[in-house]
């Protein structure tokens, strides 16, 4: 996956240069922090890691004591294993947005001025773990075929890259199943639509249109982020200590104020 991990970022960098979707204002300063969530997302956090693997056993071995349906072809199960994914990353995703103490950390993904591809992979552990467990478990329900699943993954990480890119992209029919570009910019508007946000899909809008959190208007929304972005932590040790501070409800507090404003200072 590593090498078409890294053709697909060529891709992306070039798909921004001559087919930008909006004139953006990207400063060479971010780039330290787009390489460091690229790697930590795209290379520590990777579904093959072994620690990945062994941290999210536990339940993966409880799910594959389970009967699997073995007489299902392999369609049946890479369609049942991309439903029940698609479900659990909609679910989850809503979850974050919804409840304060998940949404302190999913803050992290969402500190952005403007879409950018690298925006895919900034995700906070706490996220990470959670979203490990979903495809690990999902994957040891179905002992999804590992061609199949290669190929699934691959689609999803260039689609995530899509999604978060500033290339001017519409997919005509095909947005009615799948989460666009167009539509997962509308999640990153400081604008929403619903209590909580639109959007919530990973690839398909199948689930948002189903419990009516699907908001995609023609135009491109005026401005991305959240409100009260100003205060949140710039580099990547206060946001990340920062969420765990906020999660709790101590980030209001003087010292843990004064902790975040030191760890901003990094250059990362
Ligand atoms: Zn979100
Ligand atoms: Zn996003």
């Amino acid at each position: 996956m590593d090498w078409f991990f890294l053709g697909a970022c060529v891709a992306a960098i070039l798909g921004e240069r001559y087919l930008p979707e909006k004139r953006y204002t990207f400063q060479k300063k971010q780039i330290p922090q787009i390489l460091f969530w690229v790697w930590f997302s795209g290379f520590v956090f990777s579904e093959d890691n072994a620690w990945v693997l062994a941290m999210t056993s536990g339940p993966a071995r409880f799910l594959a004591s389970l009967n699997t349906p073995s007489d299902w072809s392999v369609g049946q199960i890479v369609l049942a294993y991309v439903v029940v994914r698609e479900f659990f990353s909609y679910a989850s995703h809503r979850l974050f947005h919804s409840v304060p103490f998940f949404w302190a950390f999913h803050k992290v993904h969402h500190n952005i001025h403007e879409m950018h591809w690298g925006s895919n992979f900034r995700q906070h552990m706490i996220e990470q773990i959670l979203y490990m467990v979903i495809v690990t478990c999902t994957f040891q329900l179905y002992k999804i075929d590992t061609t199949a699943l290669w190929y699934l993954n691959a689609f999803q990480l260039t689609f995530g890259m899509l999604q978060h890119s500033n290339i001017h992209v519409r997919l005509g029919p095909l947005d009615y199943f799948l989460n666009s570009p167009h539509a997962h910019r509308w999640h990153h508007a400081t604008h929403t639509e619903f209590h909580g946000g639109q959007n919530f899909g990973a690839m398909t809008s199948i689930f948002d249109r189903l419990f009516g959190t699907y908001y995609a208007p023609k135009e491109i929304p005026k401005e991305i982020g959240f409100p009260g972005m100003k205060n949140f932590a710039v580099s990547v040790p206060g946001q990340v200590v920062g969420s765990f501070l906020d999660s709790v409800g101590l980030l209001k507090r003087k010292w843990s104020k004064r902790l975040v404003g030191f760890l901003d200072q990094s250059p990362v």
